[in-house]
């Protein structure tokens, strides 16, 4: 029989696929004899089993949980369901990746009308027990019914109005016990059934909710954006309840041994007395620094310090805590590895490197390269920022400088981020719901919640900028407008937040590139140091290859000559050049670009200062580049001694059904030779201007054909390279050295990759278009059915972004099992849009690939990923 249950004291921090990371850290901390309220994880693979089963929880799961539950009766001396002594459980998900606030939880599970009344009398706190009582209706309601919150906030708001008091700790026992009365009633007219009083029906339901959230909106989005397989499922933990909310001696909390936003080495964290821990993390009320705990109960200050640093040495990472107080006695309810920004994850490993607690190896493994993203992205211009003066000021949450338009719901911000927009979303406090809209969103201001709210914690996780708390804004969030600093501002004014300081300021203010420094700095050095696969970048104009070159590129393994056409007067000669009707005039288009294109590498290769650089002929579909507009077809007729009617019928006979697949790549200069020619020739030149320039530099361009699916197609191609090349060379008395390469972008170039190796100097693959063309699915309309496919579970990701391992994968490493062993000098790289995601990163290095190239700014991320792969597989 399958084990589907284990109990905190059978588990440990290795058993994290099973027991999802919470499960597994509860039974650690259980095995360092810390204070755990007692109880048991229900497996991530009962959750798959749940699934299997049709959503429902079979037979001998549920008597196995029901098992773990007379053991927790033995251990607590409690009975579930008891008048006099019951047990009453919390009920939480926890998957093997923290997947913060995503899933649900359920508190004071186990109690009844009858277990509340006598609870209540025998207790001596009538409060605590009817406001458990009340908050367990609340939270059944929502997450196990789908009653929807706001009907309960309403009657909550309701009493508190009646009853002139502000805060929910005011409501007296009586209140709260009329609360209860008046949310069954909700719950009955909404459900059209009582509200159960059996606990384990209860439990159950509660269990089903957290498997079910598993597969909610939310969690979807989430694990998509944060590369979580579907099929992790996630466990359950059912906990002994402490109560933080037994009065003034109780209280809950959260916090981090080192802070999450700047890496600093100090306890940072929030309590609340006489709460219990959704209201922390709601933002309902304000609450205290962790340092005030030290005045408001020493004891067991003292205690959760020496807990931290203990938690600290074991997991040799920075802690993210949950713990509760319950009449002077604390509990420890969870313990993570932190989320934190890109800033602290840099900082914290270094430290922790020069504290002898980890080495350089660990260091680089244990950041996560997607996080870089927001270094990268530009800060406020110092000079700028300088002259603006702040029109409030509240938590920096999450760093980076925003500016955007206001906008005060999820919904808009997706709207309006949509049609091109930059927004700040400004709320009274986030939700989970509101995800979509702040991942559209520049920043993100909220007026409540602390540095662990929902606001702080999702936005540093997806490394916007976030700004929480403030309380000097007067919201009316109905009429989409809120005050601050004495201005009225409306949807749709700009604003600036600062999420390092927490500042706001009106309108927008302009931003600068980041550069690598400092932690950033030492963590890529330590990364290149330990990886073996080279990165290169995408890049199309010197201005993008400098960049790419501050930012670690070793080369540019794509440079995309189309894009080179697409300005000023250059489009005027390429569009001469695409409706010339002989030959003669088609060169007489090319010599008009041939030096502008020269041009363009010579800065190429200057700035590249002697490492690779792989120029790509031209591949664009040939319609993209011709006029559209009536005054741009007479002005080229013009030029061409044509007449509009000519140029028209031209241009009608360049339409494709399919220009995806369609007269591209090397097609081109199948059907217009004198092109290859030309970019032949502004290619070499350019290179023997510069390596004359430069004697002490290596200048050896590589020639890449694209859209190479036949050899034929290869040869024919590289044969006009070659001739013009040597031509070019000898004339200039050099002694230049170029290659011929391809990119592997079509599956038929995959299988027969031995022929094509035999005349190719590098394979680089396209993984765009082999994506596109071994799913047989346009890379252009893809994103209009992908919301379905992965809705139906068909995809989990969109495989343009993260590499298709198994199909597209398997062709490339077929490629490269043919390619190698005929031509030992042959060079491998990726150049599609992957080469730049960690994930797929990963897979190249175990591909064993020469390099990666991916757009400038993805280079440091590229350098971690290999780095991480490096050391994954020399430790494998
Ligand atoms: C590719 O297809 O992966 C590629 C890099 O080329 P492009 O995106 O220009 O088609
Ligand atoms: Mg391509």
């Amino acid at each position: 029989m399958a084990k589907w249950v284990y109990m905190f004291t059978e588990g440990n921090a290795t058993m994290r696929n099973l027991l999802g990371g919470k499960g597994a850290n509860l039974a650690e901390m259980t095995n360092l004899g810390l204070p755990v309220p007692q109880g048991f994880t229900i497996t991530t693979e009962a959750c798959t089993q749940y699934y299997e089963d049709g959503r429902k929880i079979n037979d001998e799961i549920m008597a196995q949980i029901m098992e773990a539950i007379t053991k927790m009766e033995e251990i607590t001396g409690k009975k579930f369901g008891d008048k006099e002594n019951p047990l009453l459980v919390s009920v939480r998900s926890g998957a093997r990746a923290s997947m913060p606030g995503m899933m649900d939880t359920i508190l004071n599970l186990g109690l009844n009308e009858k277990v509340v009344e006598v609870l209540a009398a025998k207790s001596g706190n009538p409060r605590w027990a009817w406001d458990c009582y009340r908050r367990f209706i609340q939270m059944y309601s929502d997450v196990v019914m789908e009653v929807g919150k706001k009907y309960f906030e309403e009657l909550i708001d309701k009493m508190k109005a009646e009853k002139g008091v502000t805060q929910d700790v005011d409501l007296t026992a009586e209140d709260l016990k009329v609360l209860a009365e008046q949310f069954k009633a909700e719950y009955k007219e909404k459900i059209g059934e009582e509200f159960p009083t059996d606990p384990k029906e209860q439990l159950m339901g509660a269990i089903k909710a957290v498997f079910r959230s598993w597969d909610n909106p939310r969690a979807n989005v989430y694990r998509r954006d944060n590369d979580i397989p579907y099929s992790w499922g996630t466990a359950v933990n059912v906990q002994m309840m402490a109560f933080g909310n037994m009065g003034d001696t109780s209280g809950t909390g959260v916090a981090f041994t080192r802070d999450p936003a700047t890496g600093e080495k100090k306890l940072m964290g929030e309590f609340l007395m006489n709460a219990q821990g959704e209201d922390v993390v709601a933002g309902v009320r304000t609450p205290q620094k962790i340092d005030q705990l030290k005045e408001v109960m020493p004891e067991v200050y003292n205690q959760f310090v020496e807990i931290c640093h203990k938690l600290e040495d074991h997991y040799r990472d920075m802690q993210d805590m949950e713990f509760t107080i319950e009449d002077k006695k604390l509990y420890m309810l969870q313990t993570r590895n932190g989320k934190r920004t890109a800033q602290a994850a840099l900082k914290i490993a270094c430290d922790l490197v020069d504290e002898g607690m980890i080495t350089e190896e660990k260091a680089v493994a244990m950041i996560d390269p997607r996080n870089l993203d927001t270094l990268l992205h530009p800060q406020f211009d110092t000079a700028e920022l300088k002259k603006a003066v702040p029109v409030g000021k509240a938590l920096g949450a999450s760093p980076g400088a925003a500016c955007g338009k206001i906008v005060f719901t999820a919904d808009d911000a997706k709207e309006w981020a949509a049609r091109g927009e930059k927004v700040v979303l400004v709320r009274l406090e986030t939700s989970p719901e509101d995800i979509e809209g702040m991942k559209a969103a520049q920043g993100i201001l909220t007026v409540r919640g602390g540095m662990t709210s929902h606001a702080a914690v999702v936005a540093r996780g997806m490394g916007t900028c976030c700004v929480s708390g403030c309380g000097d804004i007067a919201m009316d969030e109905e009429n989409k407008k809120f005050t601050l600093g004495g201005k009225e501002y409306h949807e749709g004014d700009a604003l600036s937040l600062d999420g390092s300081t927490g500042n706001i300021y009106d309108g927008l203010i302009p931003t600068v590139d980041a550069t690598i420094a400092g932690e950033f700095g030492r963590i890529m050095g330590w990364a290149d140091k330990y990886r073996t696969m080279k990165v290169r970048t995408n890049a199309d104009t010197p201005a993008d290859a400098k960049k790419a070159r501050e930012l670690g590129a070793e080369g540019i393994g794509l440079c995309r000559t189309e894009h080179m056409f697409f300005e000023g007067d250059r489009i005027d000669a390429f569009r001469e050049m695409i409706c010339s009707d002989t030959v003669e005039e088609r060169e007489a288009a090319l010599e008009k670009i041939l030096p502008v294109q020269q041009g363009d590498f010579e800065g190429l290769f200057e700035e590249l200062e002697g490492n690779p650089v792989t120029i790509r002929f031209l591949d664009p579909p040939l319609h993209e580049f011709v006029p559209t507009e009536e005054e741009d077809i007479k002005k080229l007729a013009d030029a061409q001694g044509k007449t509009v009617e000519q140029i028209k019928t031209i241009i009608d006979s360049l339409h494709e059904f399919n220009p995806m697949m369609g007269h591209r790549g090397c097609r081109l200069a199948v059907t217009y030779p004198e092109i290859a020619k030309m970019q032949t020739k502004a290619v070499i030149r350019a290179a023997i201007n510069v390596q004359k320039a430069h004697t002490d530099w290596n200048v050896c361009p590589e020639i890449m054909i694209p859209l190479v699916g036949d050899i034929k197609e290869f040869k024919f191609v590289k044969k006009i390279v070659v001739e013009t090349a040597d031509a070019e060379i000898a004339a200039a008395g050099s002694d230049l050295k170029y290659e011929v390469g391809t990119m592997i972008e079509i599956p038929r170039a995959c299988l027969t990759a031995d022929d094509i190796a035999k005349e190719a100097d590098f394979f680089c693959f396209g993984t765009n278009d082999l994506t596109q063309m071994t799913f047989g699915f346009s890379r252009d309309d893809a994103g209009k059915f992908l919301d379905a496919y992965y809705d139906a579970k068909i995809f989990e990701n969109d495989p343009f972004a993260k590499l298709d391992q198994t199909g597209v994968g398997s062709l490339m490493e077929m490629a490269i099992a043919k390619g190698r062993p005929v031509n030992e000098k042959l060079h491998v790289g990726i150049c599609g849009e992957h080469g730049g995601d960690p994930s797929s990163v990963e897979f190249c290095n175990k591909l064993g690939l020469n390099y990666v190239s991916c757009s400038p700014f993805r280079v440091p991320i590229a350098r971690l990923a290999a780095a991480q792969a490096a050391i994954a597989e020399k430790n494998a």
